[in-house]
């Protein structure tokens, strides 16, 4: 059971809008909210609660509100690599996204004093050249991909990553995320139906001994109506006493410490090709 922040903040304007970016103000303060009001909200929840979460911070958002990175080093959660701009790292070249990863490491040892354990990607997308990248880098997990509901394995050349896997099911962005031009999430003003999705999926989870790992982003999940949810979800799963809550770092050691146990391995390197066959039968 982990709770996971992604703490983007307005850091993906200046990658989607290189140059118009500054020229409005509306979804830009929109996005400020979230280190302003919602990350000292969501870390005095966290507290009350005992809890120790994980926080996925883009380089730019550290740069920025490192008072806020601080204090949630501070208060004794993890930080982990969550791009720069939140750049897309299946648009970036190579060398592009290997730079970008040395610039987040940098950033987050910077604030912490020690380098990351994990990596989630901008938008939950992954090159598959990603995780070798990951780990030639000192990585010990990444937390971007949903091919199986506990943590598995993905092979590189230095060794296995773990791989943490999410869901969108799992994800804030898609019942709340407005900005303009308007658009009309299902469950803007129904919090208490987002806490009833995220209970049920819990507990079919927790009956297979599955992995839940929630992901919400401060600028749209700090609101009151949205914490008090928060706040639902974590007091049912509490009420339990066979539940590990874990970080995500943690969660990784324990994964690559009983790797014998995993049943699942990726490979990016042995994924079928689009030969003939194989397209046909995927238009079958
Ligand atoms: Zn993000």
């Amino acid at each position: 059971m982990v709770l996971s922040f992604d703490v983007d903040a307005e850091s993906p304007m200046p990658y989607r809008l290189p140059d118009t970016w500054l020229d409005g103000l509306g979804e830009f303060e929109q996005r400020t909210y979230g280190p302003r009001r919602s990350v000292p909200r969501i870390l005095n929840l966290l507290t009350r609660k005992g809890i120790a979460g994980t926080f996925y911070i883009p380089a730019y958002t550290l740069r920025r509100y490192p008072e806020m990175a601080v204090s949630i080093a501070a208060a004794g959660h993890e930080i982990g690599c969550h791009g720069d701009i939140h750049e897309l790292v299946d648009r970036l070249s190579a060398a592009e996204e290997e730079a970008v990863l040395v610039r987040s490491i940098a950033a987050i040892t910077a604030i912490t004093g020690h380098p990351p354990t994990g990596y989630r990607s901008p938008s939950w997308e992954l090159h598959r050249r990603s995780p070798a990248l990951l780990r030639r880098h000192g990585l010990l997990y990444d937390s971007s991909l949903m091919g199986d509901d506990r943590p598995y394995l993905v092979a590189t050349p230095d060794g296995a990553l773990a791989e943490l896997p999410i869901q969108w099911l799992l994800d804030d962005a898609v019942y709340y995320r407005a900005t303009q031009p308007a658009s009309t999430p299902r469950y803007l003003d129904h919090p208490a139906q987002v806490a009833e999705t995220w209970i049920a999926e819990f507990d079919g989870l927790a009956d297979e001994n599955g992995c839940f790992i929630l992901t919400m982003h401060p600028w749209i999940s700090g609101r009151p109506s949205r914490i008090a949810a928060l706040e639902r979800v974590i007091d049912h799963i509490q009420a339990r006493d066979d539940v590990w809550w874990t970080t995500c770092a943690d969660l990784a050691r324990h994964a690559l410490a009983h790797a014998s146990e995993i049943e699942y391995t990726l490979d990016p390197t042995a994924l079928p090709r689009a030969d003939a066959g194989e397209t046909q039968h995927a238009r079958g």
